[in-house]
């Protein structure tokens, strides 16, 4: 099993080779905000399920004042 997915522009290409191990529907603010509905499907995997096919070089990463 193979999940593929990219970035809205197409920079950043990934794909995941394992089976998710958590899934869920938030509902909190960020998820709303960010998805433009009530929720968001969100999928967790080990952090060696992810293969960058490209772009890695134009991650970023922020933390939100509010993150724990
Ligand atoms: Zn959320």
């Amino acid at each position: 099993m193979a999940l593929t997915g990219s970035c809205l522009c197409g920079a950043v290409q990934y794909e995941l080779t394992q089976r998710p191990v958590w899934s869920h529907n938030c509902h909190c603010s960020r998820c709303r905000k960010a998805s433009g509905t009530a929720f968001a499907s969100n999928l967790v995997f080990k952090i060696d399920a992810l293969q960058y096919s490209r772009g890695k070089e134009h991650l970023r990463s922020f933390k939100p004042h509010d993150a724990e």
